[in-house]
């Protein structure tokens, strides 16, 4: 079975699209735990942190860069928001295609989980 994110990239499965260009796509999560949830991916297939090389250093500063001109765009640049990305099994990451996590809305614990 296809890459779900990758799927959605490519508009083979429906999401609710924030943001894209022709690296990244941005899109709110189907369960979300804020009242902004947006998960920022790179249309590029990368299972996870794991597996970044220099070659994708530009990349993942450019998933950065959106996150926080959505959380602008989204008016949490006052309050704050969190950028997330969860890595293997203690993290509990459940989609192998790399993702940011935009978290904003409400007041957010720390520790995590
Ligand atoms: P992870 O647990 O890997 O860090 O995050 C995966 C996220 O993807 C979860 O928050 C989950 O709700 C979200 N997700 C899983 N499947 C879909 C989907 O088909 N559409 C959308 N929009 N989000 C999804
Ligand atoms: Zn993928």
């Amino acid at each position: 079975m296809k890459c779900i994110f990758c799927s959605i990239a490519e508009k083979s499965i429906p999401a609710k699209v924030e943001y894209e260009d022709t690296e990244v796509v941005a899109f709110h999560d189907i369960n979300p735990q804020a009242p902004t949830h947006i998960l920022v991916i790179p249309r590029k297939h990368i299972a996870s942190l794991r597996d970044i090389s220099q070659a994708h250093v530009e990349l993942m500063g450019k998933l950065l860069k959106i996150s926080s001109e959505l959380a602008r765009k989204l008016g949490h640049e006052e309050r704050g928001y969190r950028v997330v990305i969860n890595t293997g099994p203690d993290a509990g990451q459940s989609v192998f295609h790399i993702h940011a996590h935009l978290l904003a809305g409400r007041s957010l614990g720390w520790p995590p989980g």
